[in-house]
């Protein structure tokens, strides 16, 4: 017992004087700020806690508890995914890679004082969590992500749902729920537009979200919903402003994407210019209007309003922040961005890199190189956005797109198995740069088992 006791003693000062040695470290290293611990975020501080842990101080400011890869984000929302099964939980993600994580909202900065200030937090019941405070820096990565841009269209935000946060997804997905579960014992029956699911934007997440939509509300009413006839009572329509749908992506894609989601009854609606959003449906320009209780608003990004004024940094008309090809802001070579918040150039294009996750993937290991050459104090590298193509799921086991030839540069039409496979590899790549390799694959396994012995739908 006095053994269990002694050892136990040595174990909590040996981790004591640890953390003391830390501290002390820390009180000179070079202090690197990482703020949104996103796609792009999160695989930055693992890749400078494995790095630069023992010699930098690595912090990550995130607004939120636990990390969900957002291109998930239609799978939760149509159910089709448990979240806590692909969450990745921020403290214990920076103690396992030797990095801080401060849980904070980023809400203000101060270049003199190279400070950046965050809000104080609160819980459900407005008790205080954490106090305002602000976190010092030397290199400050900003990587805070997009959020929807509903282009001041009357009502989106009161009747219609984002999808930009797991909270939004689950929200959506359990109002989805509720109606089915609604029809099925109400007295009187369906509502016209009870039922209905009108999602604005038929870029790839309104397209998949409407695909996996349809898959999953049949699954659903399969469970036992006996009231509820899925040709009569259940309608998805896919609509954009657009000539067609997935317009950014090659005329090939969109004509195959538009057949597939032919072939399930989803219907497609471009052209559609929508003018207002009501609690009972979508008003179009045209004057016309189609009935749907449940409304997706999935048109468009911008990055978030905090940056429109963080302290003189330049950004653009969707608020986001110009940097140069080395992903410094070009007002403060001490702060750079990366993800969907920064305007980074597309080299032999008049445009910028896309906000997109294999954009996010690579622009995180570029800055991972880019803050070792500054430590180092060498030159720094310009950054040049590769497109590896575009891919698109419709449906379980329907997936088209394109991959782009690394020596050519053309694009080849893909889809089917190989193209599934390839879908599922970005998300591989993400988990493999915060897990590692053989973490990922028995993660992979795992939910495979799981999906082989529970629902293939979430019922609650
Ligand atoms: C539903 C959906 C489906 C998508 N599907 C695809 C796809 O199939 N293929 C593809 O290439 N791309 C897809 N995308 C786009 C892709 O998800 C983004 O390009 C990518 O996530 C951008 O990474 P990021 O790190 O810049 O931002 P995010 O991944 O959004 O991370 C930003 C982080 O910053 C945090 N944050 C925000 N504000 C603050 C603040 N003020 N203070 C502190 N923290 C903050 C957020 O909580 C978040 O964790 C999809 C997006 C959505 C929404």
């Amino acid at each position: 017992m006095s053994g269990a006791v002694d050892r136990q003693a040595v174990h909590n000062t040996t981790r004591a004087d640890q953390q003391r040695v830390t501290a002390q470290a820390d009180e000179n290293a070079h202090r690197i700020v990482v703020v949104g611990g996103g796609a792009a975020g999160l695989e930055l501080v693992t890749r400078l806690g494995h790095r630069l842990g023992r010699s930098a101080a690595i912090t990550l400011v995130e607004s939120a508890r636990s990390h969900l890869w957002k291109p998930l984000l239609h799978a939760v929302a149509a159910g089709s995914i448990d979240p806590g099964e692909y969450e990745v939980n921020y403290l214990a993600q920076a103690h396992w890679h030797r990095f801080r994580y401060r849980f904070g909202k980023m809400v203000g900065l101060d270049r003199t004082r190279r400070e950046v200030r965050l809000a104080a937090n609160v819980d459900e019941e407005g008790h205080q969590i954490t106090p305002e405070r602000s976190v010092g820096y030397d290199t400050l990565v900003i990587a805070i992500g997009s959020v929807t841009n509903d282009f001041g269209t009357p009502g989106v935000a009161e009747h219609a749902v984002p999808l930009e946060t797991p909270v939004e997804a689950e929200r959506f997905n359990r109002d989805l729920v509720n109606a089915f579960l609604s029809a099925q014992t109400q007295e009187g029956p369906v509502r016209a537009g009870q039922l209905h699911v009108a999602i604005v934007g038929a870029g790839a997440t309104g397209t998949e979200l409407a695909a996996a939509l349809h898959r999953t509300t049949r699954e659903l009413v399969a469970y036992g919903l006996d009231r509820i006839d899925p040709q009569r009572d259940i309608r998805i329509v896919l609509l954009d402003a657009a000539e067609r749908v997935l317009p950014g992506l090659p005329e090939r894609i969109s004509r195959e994407t538009l057949r597939l989601l032919g072939q399930m009854g989803v219907e497609v609606r471009t052209g559609a210019k929508v003018a207002q959003v009501t609690g009972e449906g979508i008003r179009l320009s045209d004057g016309s209007f189609i009935a749907s209780e449940l409304v997706v608003w999935a048109a468009g990004v911008k990055a978030p309003e905090v940056l429109r004024q963080l302290d003189g940094l330049e950004t653009n008309r969707i608020n986001q922040l110009v940097v140069k090809p080395t992903l410094q802001t070009t007002r403060d070579p001490a702060i750079f961005a990366i993800g969907d918040c920064a305007a980074c150039p597309r080299q032999g294009t008049p445009g910028t890199v896309p906000p997109r996750a294999q954009a996010a993937h690579q622009e995180a290991t570029h800055m991972a190189r880019q803050i070792e050459l500054r430590l180092r104090g060498k030159p720094l590298l310009p950054y040049a956005y590769r497109d590896f193509g575009s891919l698109v799921s419709v449906g379980e086991w329907n997936t088209v797109g394109d991959l782009v030839g690394g020596v050519t540069g053309r694009s080849i039409f893909i889809e089917g198995f190989f193209a599934g496979l390839m879908y599922r590899s970005l998300r591989a790549m993400h988990d493999q740069a915060l897990n590692g390799t053989a973490h990922a694959a028995f993660a992979v396994m795992a939910r495979t088992l799981a999906r082989r012995t529970g629902p293939q739908v979430k019922l609650h």
